[in-house]
């Protein structure tokens, strides 16, 4: 596979930002110089991002977001979650079912959790933790 050329306009913009990579890669992601700033647990999903999805990338661009991961919290709605990855190549997802989501969602097999997670786009498991309250 051949990769993209790392072309950043400035040291702070990644190629990501760019979009000259279509996946982040553990190659590209070590070789590239610029730094960047990552999301690891946003919902873009979520009906007041999902909404205004194109405003909320460059926002998160401009202020020097590189990647964003887009965390699923139902397997009913990871439909919604791969298709905001899928829409940019500087976003991945994971798939997962959150405990508070638990008792209520319909689909809870770890087998179809682990079929989801074939998807290039899917890089981890998650909402899937304890929430331990204090
Ligand atoms: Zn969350």
């Amino acid at each position: 596979m051949t990769r993209p050329p790392v072309v950043a306009a400035s040291p702070n913009q990644a190629p990501w930002i760019l979009g000259t990579s279509p996946r982040m890669t553990t190659e590209n992601y070590v070789t590239s110089s610029p730094s960047y700033l990552v999301d690891s647990h946003c919902h873009l999903d979520y009906p007041e991002l999902a909404r205004d999805l194109a405003g909320v990338m460059a926002r998160a661009r401009n202020v020097g977001v590189g990647h964003m991961l887009t965390i699923g919290t139902k397997i009913s709605a990871f439909p919604g979650v791969l298709a905001a990855a899928e829409q940019y190549p500087n976003v991945s997802c994971s798939v997962g079912i959150h405990p508070h989501d638990a008792a209520t969602e319909a689909e809870t097999d770890a087998a179809k959790l682990i079929e989801l997670a074939r998807h290039p786009k899917v890089v981890a498991f998650g909402e899937t933790g304890p929430r331990l309250l204090l």
